[in-house]
């Protein structure tokens, strides 16, 4: 349950992240914030992955699943499966 609209969803670089959860997050010097955690898909293998960002962001977003990520390497052409919007409705079963 998030307080964002149902179709709510960013396009950063071609990829889609669709918002989880806003939730608070203590930093590594004891004082809190907030964080958003982002639903994406992997470009490189196609699995969904959670991306975590500050409220207030500026492009640094992991753009790839832990067992593909390679910081510094260059997402290339993006699949369909990246790009294409999920059907309506998909997803939003509880864990
Ligand atoms: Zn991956």
């Amino acid at each position: 349950m998030t307080d964002f609209p149902p179709d709510f969803a960013i396009h950063h670089r071609g990829q889609i992240y669709k918002p989880l959860r806003v939730r608070p997050y203590e930093k590594l010097d004891g004082t809190s914030t907030t964080v958003i955690d982002w639903q994406s898909t992997c470009p490189d293998c196609g699995k969904s992955f959670v991306a975590t960002t500050r409220l207030s962001w500026t492009g640094e977003v992991n753009r790839r699943c832990q067992e593909c990520k390679a910081p510094g390497r260059r997402v290339g052409k993006l699949p369909r499966a990246a790009t294409a919007s999920s059907p309506p409705d998909s997803g939003d079963a509880p864990a």
